[in-house]
């Protein structure tokens, strides 16, 4: 039943192990019905080891355990690609966009016995720019004579096309001979999918906010550079810095520290490139102008971080530009819009200056030790069964719905099943996260809190 799965669900806190915090990552994408789920059932077995199901807009992305030949590798399927008319080209690159980015290789399927469409050369393109070793799968070749469809693949570019049949079985083990071949040995992408390593942080924010200069002040000369790939022009790059004593893995600064030229749709890459980064980031840093108000950009930012469930530290840059009147102004700013997430560590900030730099740091493992809390059920149990009863959900209808027990399903960030005895009223919802904010803390963290009903 629902309940118990989502109950017995591990989400995997600790396993931390070294194996898995580099173990290599597959991604595998192509257009809908091509044969990718089958594709990975066949090389999962049909276990269904579901590793972990990564928020955020990509919610539909799943990664398996997948071994071939001794070889462990974390296997992750797009699934299904929303297609609206107006931009499928746009929609198919863009998820497949992210899904490469955050792979150490690819398995492209292309359904051999239609051939290649506009849609296929369109994800043809970004993987040539992404530099990952690719294997094109020319699936459906269910026998001998599907054999000249999939040669037909060559026309892509993309090298050797491996005829498969998914769905039977044939070719798939030379297919996945030729992946390790080009698999490397360990990961070198901050994935979503990892453990352990560095903390990853996500420094984001609009643009001229400051995010540049901030990332050169806390660098230094520290900086160092990883996971560059020569020859690519969007190559994602992570920086290891210096902090406090810590690594700290800064994940995606390409984007920040190189102007993109972007002719069109600047809005949409820029949201895209901060969804990108928050896949691969346990903490989100939003850089916001001091200076001046807050912007609609601004919010967006938030909610995207909020939405994915991450960690959260506000850093007011530009300190050094205020004065006590835009202070004053700022604090009602702050009341008056930010009122919904008063959980979010602030810090007042100047890069040019370094004030308060070193606040930083404290405010970013806050937001992660929140975001890593797990209550042990005894005490939110406990704990529940005071504010209920000194504050019970109102009678609606002659009825009064019951919290009848509450657990804690899973970490980063902390998320709460309530199983009731009727419907909860979402202010009456809201009353109970308030409470367990106020109970637990969980600064820095969003918190996800679901209620079901047990008849
Ligand atoms: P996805 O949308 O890319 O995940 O595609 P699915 O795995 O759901 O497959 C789409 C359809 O193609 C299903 O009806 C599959 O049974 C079928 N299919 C997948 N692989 C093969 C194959 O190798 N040969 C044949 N004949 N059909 C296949
Ligand atoms: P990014 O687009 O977010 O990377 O922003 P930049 O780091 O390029 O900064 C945009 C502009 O704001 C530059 O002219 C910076 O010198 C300036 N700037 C950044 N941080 C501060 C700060 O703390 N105080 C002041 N006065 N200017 C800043």
């Amino acid at each position: 039943d629902e309940d118990l799965a989502l109950l017995g669900r591990d989400d995997g806190d600790d396993v931390a192990d070294d194996e898995e915090a580099t173990r290599p990552v597959v991604a595998i994408i192509g257009r809908p019905n091509v044969g990718k789920s089958t594709l990975v059932n066949r090389i999962i077995g049909r276990r269904e080891a579901v590793v972990e199901d990564v928020p955020g807009v990509t919610r539909d992305r799943v990664a398996y355990d997948g071994d071939w030949s001794g070889r462990n590798f974390t296997l992750v399927d797009t699934g299904g690609w929303e297609i609206d008319a107006t931009g499928i080209h746009l929609r198919v690159a863009e998820q497949a966009e992210v899904a490469v980015d955050l792979a150490d290789a690819v398995l492209f399927v292309v359904d051999a016995t239609v051939g290649a469409t506009d849609d296929d050369e369109a994800v043809v393109k970004l993987l040539r720019r992404s530099g990952k070793p690719v294997i094109l799968i020319a699936n459906k070749v269910d026998d001998q004579r599907g054999e000249a469809d999939a040669a037909a693949l060559w026309n892509l570019g993309l090298g050797q096309p491996w005829p498969v049949s998914a769905l039977h079985g044939r070719g798939t083990g030379d297919a996945l001979d030729a992946l390790l071949e080009v698999l490397p040995e360990k990961s070198s992408v901050s994935g979503a999918y990892q453990r352990g390593g560095p903390r990853r942080v996500a420094l984001l924010g609009r643009p001229n906010v400051g995010k540049s200069s901030l990332l050169n002040k806390l660098a230094g000369e520290e900086r160092v550079v990883v996971d560059e790939m020569a020859g690519t022009t969007r190559d994602p790059v992570d920086e290891l810095i210096e902090l406090g004593g810590k690594t700290w893995r800064f994940v995606d600064t390409a984007g920040i520290r190189r102007r993109v030229h972007q002719t069109r749709g600047a809005d949409f890459y820029a949201s895209l490139r901060t969804q990108t980064a928050l896949e691969k980031a346990e903490v989100a840093v939003v850089l916001l102008d001091a200076a001046n108000p807050l912007t609609e950009q601004d919010v967006r930012i938030i909610s995207q971080v909020i939405e994915a469930g991450r960690g959260l530290v506000l850093a007011y840059n530009k300190w050094d530009l205020t004065d006590e009147e835009r202070r004053y102004y700022l604090e009602r700013e702050i009341e008056r819009d930010l009122v919904q997430i008063p959980w979010a560590p602030r810090v007042n900030v100047s890069a040019r200056t370094g004030r308060h730099l070193e606040k930083l740091v404290p405010a970013i493992e806050t937001a992660l030790d929140s975001w890593e809390t797990r209550v042990p059920t005894g005490r939110l149990n406990a704990f529940l069964g005071e504010v209920v009863s000194a504050h019970p959900h109102p009678v609606r209808g002659g009825k009064q719905p019951r919290i009848l027990f509450a657990t804690q399903a899973g970490t980063r960030p902390p998320r709460f099943v309530v199983f009731a005895s009727g419907f909860i009223e979402a202010g009456y919802r809201r009353f109970i996260e308030r409470r367990l904010r106020e109970e637990f803390g969980f600064e820095g963290t969003p918190i996800e809190l679901s209620v079901r009903v047990r008849e």
